[in-house]
Order: C-alpha cells, then structure tokens, then sequence
C-alpha cells in the first residue's frame, strides 16, 4: 500500500475486523426487550433481536466500507479548477449520545487541483461517515478531511442540515429544531467571495428541511 492509500484509510476511521458481533447484539436486544418488562417470547417480539442485530449491519456500514474500493476508478485528472457542488444529499445517521436517528441533508462542494472525483460518490462519501454512531459537527469535519485527503483540492466545504429525533422525541417538543453545522477548508476559508458563492448555491431554491 503507498503513503497515499495509508493515509486515506487513516482518515477513513474505520473500525477493526468486518463487522459488529451480531450475536451479541441478537442477545442484548433480547435483554432490552426483558428488561423494559415486554414479553420477548409474543409474536410481534419474538424475532425483533435478529431484525436489530442484521439492521445495525446496515446502519452501521461506515465503521467497515473499504475507503479505497470506494474511490477506486472514480478519480479522474481534470483541468478544471471552478467549484464543484453536489448538494442537497440526503443522509441518515444515529446520535453517539442515544441511538436515535438525526437526519437530512449534506452540501458538498470542493474547487478541483487537477483532479475531480465522480458525482457519485460524494453521496457514498457521506454515507461512509453516517452510517455510524456520531455527532453532527465531527460527521461534518470528517467528510471534508476525507475529500481533502482523497482530492487535495483548493477547498473544500461541507454544510449538514439535520433534525435529531432526540430533541424532536423527547421533553419540549421542538419540531422545527434543526441544526446546522459547517467545515470550510482551503479557499473557502480564505477567500469571503468563494465562500459566499457556495452558501448562495446551497440556499437557492431550497425546500425547507422536512421530516
Ligand atoms: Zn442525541
């Protein structure tokens, strides 16, 4: 493996091993279940621990998705040096501080130096790092590092937009909390024109975030 493909794995943040032990989690679902007071053994319940544990596979992806094998192929030289957007991604994740799902959209955008990686895979970028358990801004940091890392373009800016049902679910009820958070690298850092073009993309047109 060359520096380059190292440090791509580095900034991928996987986990150890191929996947989450899905029997204990088959097994800790059935002690919830017991200890909440639910019968685990009536029909509705009685397969729910599997169902769980296969669908943690699912939503927890990000933790084992080859970052390489997801690039692979899609670099591409180029002699185009404007911003390229992909906005408007939908994506779902799960809250680090209770499991539950905060969802909705990702604006990508990044000013090529010579290379340009295919539309897409931004989506499947942003997947790598939301099938997991996390918070918003560090989900928001990791995606630019990784196209930083994969592409070091001249910028690179990633805005996330998400409600939590943790804050919609319990206590006040808030249902138009949403939250926003934002990593600017490079250009979109320095320069106040290139940001505000970007922020001015992302804001035209847009449907307000709805659950
Ligand atoms: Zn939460």
């Amino acid at each position: 493996m060359t520096d380059k493909h190292e440090q791509i794995y580095k900034a991928a943040k996987l986990l150890e091993g191929k996947g989450a032990d899905r029997e204990r989690i088959r097994s800790a679902i059935a002690e919830l279940i017991e200890a909440v007071g639910e019968n685990p053994e009536r029909e509705g319940m009685r397969l729910t621990p599997e169902r769980v544990a296969r669908m943690y596979d699912e939503l927890l992806a990000g933790y084992w998705t080859d970052p390489l094998e997801l690039v692979n192929g899609a670099i591409f030289d180029v002699s185009y040096d404007e911003m390229v957007l992909v906005r408007d991604i939908e994506f779902y994740s799960l809250c680090e501080h209770h499991m539950l799902p905060f969802l909705g959209r990702a604006h990508v955008a990044y000013i090529p130096r010579g290379k340009v990686i295919g539309l897409s895979k931004i989506p499947r970028v942003v997947d790598l790092y939301a099938r997991r358990f996390q918070v918003q801004e560090r989900m928001t940091r990791q995606i630019a590092d990784f196209i930083s890392e994969v592409l070091n373009p001249h910028g690179v800016a990633v805005v996330l937009e998400a409600v939590h049902l943790c804050s919609v679910m319990r206590g006040v009820k808030k249902h138009d909390a949403r939250m926003t958070t934002s990593a600017m690298h490079g250009a979109f850092r320095k320069n106040l024109a290139t940001r505000q073009e970007f922020l001015d993309s992302i804001s035209r047109g847009a449907d307000p975030l709805r659950m």
